[in-house]
C-alpha cells in the first residue's frame, strides 16, 4: 500500500521534485523503460529469503535485520521445523529460541520480537498473519519495509520495498530527491504501475547488488546506462566496468548465469547451490559474509550488513 505523500494529500503529485527537469509524464515513461530493461536483465529476480507461507516470511524478515539473507536461509529450516506456526513460536522457550537464531545476530532482541509477534498473531488474529499493512506494522519487529515485503511476496499485494539499495538507485535514476524511505515509496509509486511494485523492488535491488554499487557503479556494463541520468558516476570503460560486476554476472560465473537464465523458476535453487559450494570452498570464517542476494561462487564473502529482503530483498 503506498504511503500518502505530502503531494498526494494536496493533490499536487506533479510537483514532487525529482531534479531531472523532466515532466512527470517523461519521468513515468523513463521509469517504465528502466523497469522493463531491468526485467530483461534479471528475469530471475526474486525474494531472497526462503519461505513457504506468510508466517515464515514474517519470521525470516525479522531475522534478516543486520545480517544477510544467506545467513537467515541457513537458520530458518531448523527453526521452522521446531516452530512451524505462530502458536508454536508463541510458546517457545526463550533460551532455546535464542540458541537457534544466535548466528543471525542481535538474537536476544530478535527472540523477544518473534515471541511477541507470534503471541499477538495468536491472540489478535487467530494464529493467522494479517494481510494488511496497518495490522502488520503493529507487530513487534515489523516496520513498513518488512510489511511491504510480506504483502508483496506472501500475499501478492503490490508493495515497494525501500532498502538501502532501493534508496540509492531511486536517487540515481532521478525518481526522487528524498532520502526518506516513506517519501521514496510514495515518489516511485507515482511513477510505476502498482502491479509492478513488488517485482520492481526485486529488480532494483538485484541491480544495486550486482551493477550499481554504492562506491563504484559499473556504468560501462550497465543495462540501463542510456536511461540513467547518473551515468558516469562510476566506471564507464566497458572492460573495467565488467570486472566490477558481482554474483552471477561476475567474470567466471557464466555457467551459473546461464543456468539461472535457462530456468528462471529454479534460479533461487541454483543460486543457493552456488552459495553452498562457495561456503564449502571457503577456507576462512564466513561471519558477516554473503551479501544477501544471489551470490555466485566467486562472490566476495563480505556483504550486506543491513536489513533487506531482497537486499533485498
Ligand atoms: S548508469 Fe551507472 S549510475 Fe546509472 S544505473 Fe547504471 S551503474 Fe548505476
Amino acid at each position: 500500500m503506498p504511503p500518502k505523500s505530502a503531494s498526494a494529500k494536496t493533490g499536487a503529485a506533479d510537483s514532487v521534485p525529482r531534479g531531472t527537469g523532466e515532466s512527470l509524464l517523461a519521468l513515468k515513461r523513463r521509469a517504465g523503460k528502466i523497469n522493463r530493461q531491468l526485467a530483461k536483465a534479471y528475469p530471475y529476480a526474486h525474494a531472497e529469503l526462503d519461505f513457504r507461507n506468510p508466517f515464515e516470511l514474517v519470521v525470516a524478515t525479522v531475522l534478516s535485520a543486520q545480517t544477510t539473507d544467506v545467513r537467515v536461509n541457513q537458520t530458518t529450516p531448523a527453526l521452522f521445523a521446531r516452530y512451524p506456526d505462530a502458536r508454536a513460536l508463541a510458546e517457545a522457550n526463550v533460551a532455546e529460541l535464542e540458541t537457534m537464531i544466535q548466528s543471525t545476530g542481535f538474537f536476544r532482541a530478535k527472540s523477544r520480537s518473534l515471541i511477541s509477534l507470534a503471541t499477538r498473531i495468536v491472540d489478535e488474529y487467530d494464529g493467522v498473519v494479517p494481510g494488511r499493512l496497518d495490522d502488520l506494522v503493529t507487530l513487534a519487529g515489523v516496520g513498513r519495509k518488512t510489511a511491504n515485503v510480506v504483502l508483496g511476496n506472501a500475499f501478492g499485494i503490490p508493495g515497494i520495498t525501500v532498502d538501502t539499495h532501493f534508496i540509492r538507485l531511486a536517487r540515481r535514476f532521478g525518481w526522487t530527491e528524498s532520502k526518506d524511505p516513506v517519501q521514496i515509496e510514495s515518489d516511485v509509486g507515482a511513477l510505476v504501475a502498482k502491479a509492478e511494485w513488488t517485482m520492481l523492488s526485486h529488480r532494483v535491488v538485484f541491480h544495486g547488488r550486482r551493477v550499481c554499487h554504492a562506491r563504484k557503479p559499473a556504468c560501462g556494463a550497465c543495462p540501463v546506462a542510456t536511461l540513467c541520468p547518473s551515468y558516469g558516476e562510476g566506471e564507464t570503460d566497458p572492460v573495467k566496468a565488467k570486472k566490477l560486476l558481482k554474483y552471477e554476472l561476475a567474470p567466471g560465473n557464466e555457467e551459473l548465469l546461464a543456468r539461472m537464465l535457462g530456468d528462471v523458476s529454479r534460479a533461487a535453487e541454483y543460486r543457493q547451490e552456488a552459495q553452498l559450494l562457495a561456503r564449502q570452498q571457503s577456507s576462512g570464517p564466513t561471519t558477516g559474509s554473503a551479501a544477501g542476494a544471489g551470490m555466485g561462487p566467486a562472490a566476495p564473502v563480505s556483504g550486506r550488513s543491513t536489513t533487506r529482503v531482497a537486499d533485498s530483498l
